[in-house]
Formats: C-alpha cells, sequence, structure tokens
C-alpha cells in the first residue's frame, strides 16, 4: 500500500525581499506566520500500519525550525532573499538528505498564498 502523509508546521518570522523596487510593499521589513508542509510518501509498513511516524518528520525537521522560527530570514545563510519559492528550496535542500521519503515541500506566508516545491 502507497501512501503520503503530511505534516505542517508554523514558525514566525519577519523579512523583506531586497530585489524588488523600494515602491513595493514586500520591499519593507514585515512579518508571517508561515506554514511549512512536509510531504513523504512510501510504502506502508504492512505490520506497523504506517510509513514514518509523524513524531520523526517533526525529530528531522527540528534543526530546520529551529533556523527559521522567530528569525530574521535575510539573515539565515542561504535565505538572503527569503521569498516563499527559495525558502521552499532551502528547506527542501536540507531536509531531503534526512528524510529521504520527502516528495513536496509547501510554504505558505498568508492563509491564501502558497508555493510547492518538489524537488
Ligand atoms: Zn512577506
Amino acid at each position: 500500500m502507497h501512501v503520503e502523509l503530511r505534516k505542517t508546521f508554523q514558525f514566525e518570522a519577519a523579512h523583506l525581499l531586497p530585489r524588488l523596487p523600494e515602491s513595493h510593499k514586500c520591499r519593507r521589513l514585515h512579518g508571517h506566520s508561515f506554514r511549512a508542509e512536509i510531504a513523504v510518501a512510501g510504502a506502508c509498513d504492512p505490520d506497523l500500519g504506517w510509513l514514518i511516524d509523524y513524531a520523526e518528520i517533526t525529530r528531522r525537521f527540528k534543526p530546520l525550525f529551529e533556523q527559521l522560527d522567530h528569525r530574521y530570514l535575510n539573515e539565515v545563510p542561504g535565505l538572503d532573499n527569503p521569498t516563499s519559492e527559495n525558502i521552499a528550496r532551502w528547506i527542501w535542500d536540507r531536509l531531503k538528505p534526512r528524510l529521504p521519503e520527502l516528495t513536496e515541500v509547501v510554504v505558505a506566508e498568508t492563509c491564501t498564498a502558497r508555493c510547492i516545491y518538489r524537488g
């Protein structure tokens, strides 16, 4: 049985988008309650009845979460231009090696706007 699991993390962070014109609102320093959704997929273990422990996803994402939560994202190494797109790729690049089942990273900066990255 092939399954997909998703776990959502919320982190609070500030950023600005330095490559936009001064007149654009996202060029100004502001914050979001970001949501990062981590999707994993694979074969369900027939004995355990699950693919992976949700707590294991949390454990493997935690070092990245610590670098994002309550941070000024522009100061995080690799996130000098912290768009949702770049945040999603930043998470993917660091999480995939420690979570091979990873299939998708979703980063939402508002309730209505989100970016999906699949590597
Ligand atoms: Zn923003």
